[in-house]
């Protein structure tokens, strides 16, 4: 109601300028009470059912982006097509990303955890040994079931599933070549490129994918190696580290840049460096790989430091870990000129829309963080809009987390980014030494840290480092995305004991008003 007959794009503005009126702007006022943009027309529904190969609407890649697309589509009553080269749905998120990584971080924090921290609580837990085996067929267990549950979701929701390699070869015409070799015309009033990312590679490293090796392969990996050198000191570089480090392996990680995961503020990178040398990871910053050499498949890796010293290090595996580039190979003919931007992304305009007459680009080809839930929030957004809807994702809301120990989440803008764009702001911080839930838990490593707007309190971020940070961060994502302030969060009532205390006390200490520190300590600065 509050915003008429405005667009998206429009209320947003408004909501910017009026301080706290986030409360206001629900996904429900969003969706219920916007006209949709007026140059995006609706397209026509199920013109002709009949056909197997017409469809209201082809997704190509079965991924997190694509897969979610393909939902909505179906529930708006959009006959949809879904086509994936992979033999099962889920794209690398379910088969070679996100779940496989997190089932092998459970297991290798179980061993760590039986084999190191049962002790303090009184358990004895002796001769602990890994079945490497059977850590394995565990995760592919459980992307098989989440791999499954897509197929029967795809089924249920009436999506016509293709397995194949699908190609756009003019405006509303897919090729399917099926992997016989057989090929199939598919015809669509509009088409979703969701064909993701792969591993991006060094000009100076060549992968072999048997020693030196991508992320998927050291997903599976069938012996726990002696050695591991992790070139990047990112999301998927300390993941993984981790997991092996705590199975034995000695990791050593290399970062071009002065810090790790340096997308988090200083003061909570510091934190997590420490607590990953705890578990034995040693840290090469500052520093670049310049060769590899390889002797009896085992490899010498040449590095050298900004400082000039130079580094050799033996080892038994080397993850390259150092991103992710958008894949499009194959995906539109190259006779309809598909729009890139430098980086190789597709380029889109805010609907989603590619320079190709009714093709769209969601997921990790297009910009913005290569994270599955931004890429299932565009899938959404993308179809509401083919379908005349406000589809609208927040991009200034998007959570980033690494899923080391302790876990790191964040949100919104960090303090660096929040000073360096001239914001005036107040920074709350709490640490989970301080907190009953965590002390119970053993797990006291962290803080919470609350960015707030130095003149109206609105919440412009959140960090968190600590045991479950993971899913802290939904309080302050949900916070940030209705417009609230450090007080709100201040002043909203938080189980006892529970960790999400700590947020709430971040909150509190914005205004050097948290309960369990003492009044100014450290954690609480104004800048
Ligand atoms: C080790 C690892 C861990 C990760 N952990 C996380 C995490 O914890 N959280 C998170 O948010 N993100 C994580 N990611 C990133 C996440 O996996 C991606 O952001 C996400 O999968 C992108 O989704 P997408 O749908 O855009 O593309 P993808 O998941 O890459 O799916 C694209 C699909 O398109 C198919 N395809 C490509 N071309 C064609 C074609 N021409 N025809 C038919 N099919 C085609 C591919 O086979 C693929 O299945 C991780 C990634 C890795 C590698």
């Amino acid at each position: 109601m509050f915003f008429g007959d405005r667009t998206l794009a429009e209320a947003r503005a408004i909501c910017d300028s009026v301080i706290h009126t986030g409360r206001y702007l629900t996904k429900n006022v969003l969706k219920g009470h916007l006209r949709p943009p007026a140059s995006l027309d609706p397209v026509p529904l199920s013109v002709n059912r009949s056909s197997m190969s017409f469809f209201d609407l082809i997704v190509v890649g079965g991924g997190p982006a694509g897969y979610t697309g393909a939902i909505r589509a179906a529930q708006i009553g959009l006959n949809t097509a879904i086509i994936d080269k992979r033999e099962v749905l889920g794209g690398t998120c379910l088969n070679i990303g996100c779940i496989p990584s997190k089932a092998l971080l459970t297991s290798s924090h179980l061993y760590q955890f039986a084999s190191h921290q049962a002790s303090r609580h009184g358990l004895k837990i002796e001769g602990v040994t890994i079945d490497l085996a059977q850590m394995m067929t565990r995760k592919q267990g459980v992307v098989r079931r989440l791999t499954q549950g897509l197929e029967l979701l795809m089924k249920k929701n009436k999506i016509t599933r293709l397995f194949g390699v699908g190609q756009v070869v003019a405006p509303g015409k897919v090729i399917l070549t099926k992997p016989d070799g057989t090929q199939e015309e598919l015809q669509g009033n509009s088409v979703i490129l969701a064909t993701g990312s792969v591993p991006m590679e060094l000009p100076n490293i060549t992968i072999d994918r048997q020693t030196v090796v991508t992320s998927d392969e050291a997903l599976a990996f069938s012996e726990v190696p002696g050695k591991i050198v992790v070139v990047g000191a990112g999301a998927i570089g300390l993941e993984l580290g981790s997991v092996w480090a705590r199975l034995g392996s000695e990791v050593t990680v290399i970062e071009f840049l002065p810090r790790i995961a340096a997308f988090y503020d200083p003061d909570v990178t510091q934190v997590l460096q420490k607590a990953l040398e705890a578990d034995g990871i040693r840290f090469h910053l500052d520093t670049s790989v310049t060769g590899i050499s390889m002797n009896n498949g085992k490899a010498t890796v040449e590095a050298v430091a900004k400082t000039g010293e130079k580094l050799q290090l033996g080892a038994d595996k080397v993850l390259v870990a150092v991103g992710r580039k958008p894949f499009t190979d194959g995906a539109v003919a190259k006779d309809l000129g598909l729009q890139l931007t430098e980086g190789g992304r597709v380029a889109v305009d805010e609907q989603y829309r590619t320079n190709v007459p009714g093709v769209f680009a969601i997921g990790d080809i297009i910009k913005g963080p290569m994270l599955a839930h931004k890429g299932e929030d565009e899938g959404v957004a993308c179809v509401e809009r083919i379908a005349g809807k406000a589809g609208h994702v927040n991009y200034d809301a998007i959570p980033n987390i690494i899923y080391t120990n302790p876990e790191v989440a964040s949100v919104g803008l960090t303090e660096e980014i929040a000073k360096q764009q001239g914001k005036s702001i107040r920074i709350g911080k709490f640490p989970f030494i301080a907190n009953g839930r965590a002390l119970a838990n053993d797990e006291t490593a962290g803080f919470a840290k609350i960015v707030a707007d130095g003149k109206t309190d609105r919440l412009l971020g959140a960090q968190i480092i600590g045991y479950g940070a993971s899913e802290l961060i939904a309080e302050a994502v949900s916070v940030l995305e209705f417009g609230g302030s450090a007080e709100d969060i201040g002043k909203t009532v938080h189980a006892h004991p529970t960790m999400s205390e700590a947020v709430k006390e971040a909150a509190l200490a914005v205004h050097n008003r948290a309960f369990s520190i003492p009044p100014g300590a450290p954690a609480q600065q104004v800048n």
